[in-house]
């Protein structure tokens, strides 16, 4: 036995004779993944991010191995190009494979009626953590595993992790609690670089900061890729032709800013920054603080909720805010509403039409011209299966577990119709996450964070801004901190921008360090 499933401790094994096979353990069973012979190496995604062990590894036959520990792969993926080549891929591709055939450590038992299992699925997708999945409506054979773990029906959803511990419908830090995914992550000593949020601006300057040496730290409340990891495809990012999903993208940068050394913890919020000494610390929703030399605030921004009754009932029970593989597969081919005039609400629409009987799209406008790109409106136009409806704002969401019907008015005749649609998708712009910062920058009216020239006489008097130089870009008005993306006040709010300024900041961070 080379490795148990759930080791915190994975080496890397270059098989030089003989045969080593990789199997994924449930009870007394293993359900074969592949076999790895002379000249071939073991080794997925948790090679980089230094996670437990998903599967289990064994000699089939007699043999030899070569063992590396992960510090030492780590070393070579970024010092030789043509080894981390190779190795990249087959990690990256070995862990898709793993997810797309559900072959990993958890089992979730769940129904496409509960906002929770939703919910559950989502996160474990969004970081690429394989599962085997249960409907408790639809599998005829579930009864024997409720038994054996003693779970009833009401407690879905019900993650087992790796056959032993038993969760009822945890939270998402209890979830990434239990499949290890901090545990290598040291919360103690002093960062170089903390960044808030993992999103494209996080994640690009984990990379570039990572890239050039720095210490680097990403706090994530949710899961890597922020709302570009909601988005079914990317169309307009630089490099990708033929689009992008937002989950791919999200998932390859995440990797990428790993392989550098930068460490993300997920499912860890910033609560607070304490700002009123140096070095600086962000405080987490746990308690710890996790003390920064430098900090770079990239925590975008969240959709706007409607002002409905019912809607928090019915979120992920028939009310969305993300259109991914995840939300297609629960609508099926019924009929769909996305709210919002703006390029994501474009974006959902199309992508929802392959598979849905008709997508409505109700704007309180007039139109798409004035918030969405051309090239979508386009998209919009040529789909028969896509009903523009304009001046139209929903008044009622109605349903018990699950959303079943809604009602919407046409603002110019007063007319309201009730339609028996149990999916919605709300895209109606977004306010900005700084209600943690309390007061340590200065923020626009809007509540964005004001950075570099934006930042008036006035903005760096009242926050005794200490320095003879003027704020950096991207600086805030406390030296040393820096917002970028979204979240930043006047930013383009766009994948690329977002990224190029979560690259620019990192070389005024290198500045600050030095002064
Ligand atoms: C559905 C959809 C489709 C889109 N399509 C496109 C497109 O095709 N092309 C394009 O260019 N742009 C698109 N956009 C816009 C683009 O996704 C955003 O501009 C981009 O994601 C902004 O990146 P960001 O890193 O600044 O912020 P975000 O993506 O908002 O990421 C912020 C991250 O910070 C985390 N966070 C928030 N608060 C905290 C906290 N206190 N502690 C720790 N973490 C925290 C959040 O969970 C999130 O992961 C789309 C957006 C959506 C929603």
């Amino acid at each position: 036995m080379l490795l148990e499933q759930g080791d915190t401790v994975v080496p890397f094994f270059v098989v030089t004779a003989g045969e080593v096979q990789i199997v994924r353990p449930s009870g007394t069973d293993e359900t074969f993944v592949t076999g790895i012979g002379p000249g071939q190496f073991t080794g997925e995604a948790n090679m980089i991010s230094g996670r437990r062990a998903l599967v289990r590894i064994r000699a089939s036959q007699t043999g030899e191995v070569i063992e590396l520990d992960r510090a030492n792969v780590l070393a070579l993926v970024q010092t030789d190009g043509e080894l981390s080549e190779i190795l990249m891929r087959a990690f990256i591709l070995r862990r898709l494979s793993l997810v797309a055939r559900g072959l990993g450590d958890v089992v979730l038992v769940g129904s496409n009626h509960s906002a929770g299992t939703l919910r559950i699925k989502e996160f474990l997708s969004r970081n690429s953590h394989p599962y085997s999945y249960i409907d408790l409506d639809r599998d005829a054979d579930v009864q024997n595993l409720l038994d054996h773990f003693h779970i009833a029906a009401a407690d879905v959803p019900v993650l087992i992790c790796r056959g032993e511990a038993v969760l009822r419908n945890p939270t998402n830090q209890q979830v990434a609690g239990c499949l290890g995914f901090n545990d290598a992550i040291d919360q103690t000593h002093v960062r170089d670089l903390v960044i808030v949020g993992a999103g494209p601006s996080g994640l690009a300057a984990a990379v570039y900061g990572a890239s050039e040496g720095l210490d680097v730290l990403v706090l994530e409340t949710n899961s890597p890729g922020g709302q570009a990891g909601s988005s079914s495809k990317i169309e307009n990012y630089l490099g990708f032709p033929t689009g992008v999903s937002g989950q791919e993208l999200a998932g390859r940068a995440y990797t990428q800013a790993q392989k550098f050394g930068a460490q993300v913890m997920i499912a860890k919020g910033a609560t607070r920054l304490a700002c009123d000494r140096k070095p600086y610390a962000v405080e987490l929703d746990n308690g710890a603080r996790i003390p920064a030399r430098a900090v770079v605030i990239a925590t975008g921004v969240e959709y706007r909720r409607l002002p409905l009754e019912n809607l928090a009932r019915l979120e992920g029970a028939g009310v969305y805010y993300a259109a991914t593989f995840v939300e297609a597969q629960l609508c099926g081919e019924e009929e769909v509403i996305v709210v919002g005039g703006g390029n994501s609400a474009g974006q959902a629409a199309v992508f929802l039409a392959q598979t849905a009987k008709r997508v409505h799209i109700l704007v309180r406008s007039g139109g798409l011209a004035e918030t969405m790109s051309r090239y979508l409106i386009r998209r919009i136009e040529e789909t028969p299966a896509i009903v523009l409806r304009p001046y139209t704002e929903i008044v009622a969401l109605e349903g018990g577990d699950h959303l079943e019907r809604v009602r919407w008015r046409n603002n110019q005749t007063g007319k309201i119709e009730a339609n028996n649609i149990s999916h919605v998708f709300i895209m109606t712009g977004a306010v900005p996450n700084t209600r943690w910062l309390n007061g340590c920058v200065a923020l626009d009216v809007t509540g964005f964070i004001k950075t570099g020239p934006d930042l008036s006489r006035e903005d760096l008097s009242i926050a005794s801004w200490p320095l003879a130089r003027p704020p950096h870009l991207f600086e805030t008005s406390l030296p040393g901190v820096f917002a970028v993306g979204d979240v930043r006040s006047g930013s383009v709010k766009r994948v690329a921008s977002a990224v190029g300024e979560g690259s620019i900041a990192v070389s005024f961070v290198h500045k600050v360090l030095h002064e």
